[in-house]
């Protein structure tokens, strides 16, 4: 490390170095708290360059000591749910914190090119007096990165209409794991918009990459228009299958709302709770659509959806064309997080995703695994997209074997997910959390073909290691390097 460290302070300042063991801990989980690592070092580089030079720095440790090999990883906010930006063994954390310029809003092409480490929020702040903005609208939005959203191909609330990130990203700067850059799909090397030819789109491959392929430095991203006019509602039953059978039925009867999205019992209770939003005790499920468009098509939408939700005979029903009140109905699903805090201090969230029709079946196999392991479960769900978020709360120093039991119902969880025909993550990625389940789904020929393609972009196997894929199929490959064995 002497000789890493000696290397990096030719070209780094002091403040960009952290080794200090009370800085680090900041930096030895992500959002989930399940599996902290030490990280040995911090670099925080200021540009490009520098990112490009780190890496080739740890090229020339790795060239003295190559039984003791350095690898790295991205950090962006921080707020990954699987794991993906904690240090594992001899990875070196380069934080994207200083890559934060807003490098060019085109508004006629309507593209932006932005550094990685943008907050998600912040790129709409500035967009907010144009027509346009960035749709993917992840709940984390006023913390999470650009460069973060890319890695794990996020979600969020309205995505069911508009798309992933990877239907909003069409270019990038790149730096692979030889420290070189390199420009990808509609981004040339002098940071200009220029369309790309029909040939093979190197940077939708990597997107969702979880940060294995290298490290994307400016993204260029597909701005579209702000909707004109929407409607929000919001409708309460007393049983979760309605909700369940609900969504379905817009969804089945060709409805294509720009959210859909529900929570359940437990999260309504915890909602109600920290916010006082005046449900009734009787209410088990809360469902929030939302509708947007040309106005007078809006209104005939909204207009069937209602009458679908009132065969279902509500609780209640709220609804608003005003942009105030639509974020406090927005509170019961955009709130739930924080509000979790209010039943237990630590929450322990997952990411699974089952083919609409299945949703009540999902329901009810977690329902179950919650009882045999005595955990308390709050769902909150992107319906429209089968994507469900069950959540355990939790309080370890009341219950110290807690942890351990949370790891056994992750397992049946996962095997609940499979055997319902569904995938292990709608939107949080697999990292750390999920790698060992990977062999649920993929066999151990589709896991090669994955890790071929990323040998590709790193053949050293120095960038983000030991993630995404089970350990023993990532031990192999640190062993021999090369891939070659997979190649039969
Ligand atoms: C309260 C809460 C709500 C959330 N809601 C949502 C949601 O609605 N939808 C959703 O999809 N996610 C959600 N998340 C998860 C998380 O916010 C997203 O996965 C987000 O995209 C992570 O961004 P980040 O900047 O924090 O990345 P980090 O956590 O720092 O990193 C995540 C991964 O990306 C890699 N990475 C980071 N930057 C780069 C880069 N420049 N180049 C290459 N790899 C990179 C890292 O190595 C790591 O593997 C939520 C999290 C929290 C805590």
């Amino acid at each position: 490390m002497e000789f890493f460290l000696h290397d990096i302070a030719g070209f780094l300042d002091q403040d960009q170095i952290l080794d200090d063991p009370t800085d680090l801990k900041l930096y030895e989980t992500d959002a989930t708290s399940l599996f902290p690592s030490k990280a040995k070092l911090v670099l925080l580089p200021n540009t490009v360059e520098e990112l490009s030079k780190i890496i080739q720095s740890i090229h020339n440790y790795n060239d003295t000591k190559p039984a003791h090999k350095l690898s790295f990883l991205a950090r962006g906010a921080g707020t990954g749910l699987s794991g993906g930006a904690i240090a594992r063994s001899h990875s070196v954390i380069i934080s994207m914190a200083r890559f934060t310029k807003i490098i060019n809003i085109d508004l006629e092409n309507e593209v932006a090119l932005v550094e990685a480490g943008v907050v998600n929020a912040s790129l709409n702040k500035i967009l907010k007096d144009s027509s346009l903005h960035f749709a993917p609208d992840p709940s984390s939005q006023q913390a999470c990165t650009i460069g973060g959203n890319l890695a794990e191909n996020a979600g969020g609330v309205h995505c069911f209409k508009y798309g992933v990130t990877s239907e909003h990203v069409l270019g990038m700067e790149f730096v692979n794991s030889d420290g070189e850059l390199a420009y990808f799909g509609a981004l040339n090397e002098n940071l200009e918009f220029e369309p790309s030819a029909a040939d093979i789109d190197i940077s939708s491959l990597i997107v969702g990459s979880e940060g294995t392929f290298g490290i994307a430095t400016k993204i260029l991203l597909k701005l579209t228009p702000i909707p004109q006019s929407f409607i929000t509602i919001q409708a309460a039953f007393a049983s979760t299958q309605s909700c369940g059978k609900l969504v379905s039925d817009i969804v089945k009867q060709g409805f294509k709302p720009a959210a859909l999205e529900t929570v359940d019992n437990n999260a309504v209770k915890a909602i109600n709770a920290a916010y006082n939003l005046g449900f009734s005790d009787d209410v088990k499920a809360v469902i929030l659509i939302e509708l947007d468009g040309e106005p007078g098509e809006l209104q005939r939408e909204r207009n069937q959806i209602k009458e679908l939700i009132d065969s279902y005979s509500p609780v209640s029903v709220a609804e608003t064309q005003d942009a105030v009140e639509r974020l406090k109905l927005w509170k019961v699903r955009k709130g739930a997080a924080a509000a979790f805090g209010k039943i237990a201090p630590y929450w322990y969230l997952y990411d699974l995703v089952v083919p609409r029709s299945k949703i009540p079946n999902a329901l009810h196999g977690l329902e179950k695994i919650a009882d045999k392991y005595k955990l308390l479960l709050a769902n909150i769900l992107h319906a429209g997209d089968g994507n469900i978020h069950p959540n355990f709360l939790y309080d370890p120093d009341k219950e110290p074997d807690v942890v351990d039991r949370i790891h056994k119902a992750s397992h049946e969880i996962m095997e609940l997910c499979v055997s319902l025909d569904g995938t292990l993550s709608g939107e949080h990625g697999i990292g750390i959390e999920k790698q060992e389940y990977m062999s649920e789904l993929f066999s151990d020929m589709d896991m090669k073909k994955m890790l071929m393609l990323r040998e590709v972009f790193d053949p050293h196997y120095i960038s983000n290691p030991d993630k995404i894929f089970p350990i023993r199929i990532c031990r192999e490959c640190h062993r021999d390097y090369d891939l070659e064995q997979f190649k039969s």
